[in-house]
């Protein structure tokens, strides 16, 4: 059984995914209406893998007997400068979720509860891959600052990006 200290911070993990798919369509809309399909591909993939997130807690959740309570969700920013703006915001915050994460894991290891360590493991990874992807986006557009045809060029790469069932999804389909 679960303990209440980690069944509450799974819950409230579940929110945290949820507001992180909100912020990330958030950003997929204001990069659309301006005109930047790539940008607001590459966060519509995003907000989909967000779900995708909320998804997979939900299921283990589930699979140990323990209630999903879903909360309400912030609301979010509607508005950035740029898309260095939206790649910057998107480190932040997912350096934010990191720490939740590890407090996760910290809570599973204190409780000896070796199947929620486990099920823990594939989102630290994660967030050592979005915190990888946010830098080098941060880079790209540092590096096409001021060059409208690298924001063309780069537009059109990001734009190309593919969704992903994440694994611990994919086992189960
Ligand atoms: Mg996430």
């Amino acid at each position: 059984m679960l303990s209440e200290k980690l069944h509450d911070a799974l819950n409230a993990q579940i929110n945290a995914e949820m507001w992180s798919a909100y912020l990330y369509l958030s950003m997929s809309m204001n990069a659309e209406a301006k005109g930047e399909k790539g940008v607001a591909n590459w966060f519509f993939i995003q907000f989909r893998e967000e779900q995708d997130h909320a998804r997979i807690l939900m299921n283990y959740l589930l699979s140990r007997d323990a209630e999903v309570k879903l909360a309400a969700i912030d609301a979010v920013p509607t508005e950035w400068a740029s898309s260095l703006e939206m790649f910057r915001d998107t480190l932040a915050h997912e350096k934010k979720v990191t720490a939740m994460i590890n407090n996760l894991a910290a809570i599973a290891a204190e409780d000896k509860d070796f199947a929620s360590s486990n099920m823990l493991v594939w989102f630290v990874n994660e967030q050592v891959e979005e915190e990888e992807n946010a830098r080098g986006m941060i880079a790209a557009c540092e590096a096409v600052e001021g060059n409208k045809f690298g924001q063309y060029m780069l537009d059109k790469e990001l734009a190309a990006r593919v969704y992903n069932v994440p694994s611990p999804l994919a086992a189960k389909a």
